[in-house]
């Protein structure tokens, strides 16, 4: 390699950063991998309703996978372990945590009910993670994964974006309900028109799937 080319040559890292611990104490984890200096910040986030876990292999890939040199990918697998290892859809205190973030917030219902927002906003370690994460980094796009409604936001988020990850992955782009307290509302208020929601079909993905899905947010952290 000569100097010119070494000079040129975009220093990426790949590194996995402690986020802090879920309500019964499991590790939640952030990936970056990258050019922690591109002006494209992409977060991808596998899993916030434990029942809801077939991002997690896309989530695990593109962890595994190549680290982009035109953006700054962080990659959190499973924001709710404990919901995962229950396979139920809040955290361990039965808060569903897509409703627990600050953007119109609004108390509803009994704790443990399906939708049950929390005492307050970010009334949880897990969404408080996740918050602090997303102040920090300030993701130009953010790809939350749902089941299993086999459709793409097509909502608040970038809507070329949208368009291209539901044409890539051969899903339908709909308008979805922005619920009070979600993670990509509040993400959105933050950085406008950033954030949406992937509603992956019910079950497991294929392997075939899994990469077709990890290729279509590789496009999105492509040049
Ligand atoms: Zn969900």
């Amino acid at each position: 390699m000569t100097a010119a080319q070494q000079s040129s040559a975009v220093a990426t890292v790949r590194r996995t950063i402690p986020l802090g611990r879920s309500v019964q104490g499991r590790p939640i984890t952030a990936v970056e991998l990258g050019n922690p200096r591109a002006n494209r910040r992409v977060l991808v986030v596998g899993c916030v309703h434990g029942n809801e876990p077939a991002g997690v292999p896309v989530a695990d890939a593109l962890a595994a996978g190549s680290a982009p040199a035109s953006a700054d990918l962080w990659v959190v697998r499973v924001l709710n372990p404990d919901g995962v290892a229950t396979q139920t859809r809040g955290n361990a205190r039965g808060v569903d945590l897509n409703r627990n973030f600050p953007a119109r917030w609004r108390p509803d219902g009994a704790p443990g009910s399906v939708h049950y927002p929390g005492g307050r906003p970010l009334s949880e370690p897990e969404s408080l993670y996740a918050a602090d994460l997303i102040r920090r980094v300030r993701p130009t796009i953010g790809v939350w994964f749902h089941q299993e409604t086999a459709v793409v936001d097509d909502s608040e988020g970038p809507k070329g974006v949208e368009r291209r990850f539901a044409r890539d992955v051969g899903l339908p782009p709909r308008k979805l309900t922005d619920h009070p307290g979600s993670a990509t509302g509040w993400e959105n208020t933050l950085v406008r028109g950033s954030a949406f929601v992937v509603e992956l079909p019910g079950g497991r993905l294929s392997a075939q799937a899994v990469r077709r899905y990890a290729d279509a947010v590789r496009r999105i952290t492509g040049p």
